[in-house]
C-alpha cells in the first residue's frame, strides 16, 4: 500500500473560518483521509510532532515575530505549502492595519504587543508559497479539487479571469447598470461570482489581478457617487490593493 502523505494544517492571525470551511467536506474529506495522514490541526485538536511534511496548509496573516519564525519553520519542513484564504494570500482583514491613518496607528500602538510587527504580512512576503487558494472564506469544493491535484503531485493552475467573466456567464445584470459599485473587473475569479448572484457587490476577497484595469474601475466607481473615504475602505477591505502594490 502507498505511504500516506503527511499533512499539517496551521493557523496564524485570522478567524479560522477557512479551516472551518475545509472541514465541511464531510464525505470528500473522508476520501482524502484515505490518502493523507493529518498530523496537525488545532481546530480538530491534533497536535502531532513531525520533522517533515508533504503538504502544509496555512491560513492567517503574519502579525508578529513569533508567527514569522513559526511560518519559516513550517516552510523548512514542508515539501509543498499552500496558503488558504485572503488573510494568508493578500493579508486579508488583518492587513487593513497597514493602511490606517497615522493618528489611528498611534492610538492602537498601545494595544500592540512588543513582538508585533509594524506591518501585517501575507505568507508570500515571508516564505515561498507553492499555491494560493483564494477567498474569504475559501470555497470547500474548490479546496477538494485543488487538494486532489496536490495529493497527486500536480500543482493546481490559477484561475486567471476576472469575476466579470463568471458574472456574465451567470447572466447577472451588471451592478454598474444600476449605478452600484463593484470590484469584479479587477478581482480574480473562481468563485462563480457568488456575491453578485446574490445581489451584493464584489469587494475583492480573492485579490486583485495584476493586469486588472484599476484606473478605469476607479473612474466607474466614482461615477456611482461613492466618496473617496468609502472608496479607500472598499479597495482595501482584504488588503487586496496593498498586496497588489497600489
Ligand atoms: S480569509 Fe476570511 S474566513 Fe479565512 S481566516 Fe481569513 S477572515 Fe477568516
Ligand atoms: S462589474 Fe460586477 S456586476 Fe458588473 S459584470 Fe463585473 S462582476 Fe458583474
Ligand atoms: S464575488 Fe468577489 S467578494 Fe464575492 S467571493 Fe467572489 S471575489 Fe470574493
Amino acid at each position: 500500500m502507498a505511504k500516506k502523505l503527511k499533512v499539517g494544517v496551521f493557523s496564524f492571525s485570522c478567524c479560522e473560518g477557512c479551516q472551518l470551511e475545509m472541514f465541511q467536506m464531510e464525505g470528500e474529506i473522508l476520501d482524502l483521509f484515505g490518502e493523507i495522514n493529518l498530523v496537525n490541526s488545532r481546530l480538530i485538536g491534533k497536535r502531532g510532532k513531525f520533522n517533515e511534511l508533504d503538504i502544509a496548509i496555512v491560513e492567517g496573516s503574519i502579525i508578529s515575530a513569533k508567527e514569522k519564525k513559526e511560518l519559516k519553520e513550517i516552510r523548512e519542513k514542508a515539501k509543498f505549502l499552500m496558503a488558504i484564504g485572503a488573510c494568508a494570500v493578500t493579508g486579508g482583514v488583518p492587513g487593513v492595519r497597514n493602511n490606517i491613518s497615522p493618528s489611528i496607528k498611534k492610538k492602537i500602538r498601545g494595544q500592540m504587543k512588543k513582538h508585533h510587527l509594524e506591518k501585517v504580512h501575507n505568507l508570500a512576503e515571508i516564505v515561498k508559497v507553492d499555491y494560493n487558494l483564494k477567498g474569504c472564506p475559501i470555497n470547500y469544493k474548490e479546496f477538494v479539487v485543488v487538494m486532489n491535484q496536490i495529493v497527486r503531485g500536480i500543482t493546481p493552475k490559477d484561475v486567471d479571469i476576472p469575476v466579470c467573466v463568471e458574472c456574465k456567464h451567470n447572466e447577472n445584470l451588471c451592478l454598474y447598470k444600476k449605478n452600484k459599485a463593484c470590484l469584479g473587473p479587477i478581482t480574480f475569479g473562481g468563485c462563480d461570482s457568488v456575491c453578485i448572484n446574490e445581489g451584493f457587490m464584489c469587494n475583492g476577497c480573492r485579490g486583485f489581478r495584476p493586469d486588472g484595469n484599476l484606473k478605469t474601475t476607479l473612474k466607474r466607481i466614482k461615477r456611482t457617487g461613492m466618496d473617496e473615504k468609502d472608496l479607500r475602505i472598499l479597495l482595501d477591505s482584504f488588503h487586496s490593493l496593498g498586496a497588489r502594490g497600489g
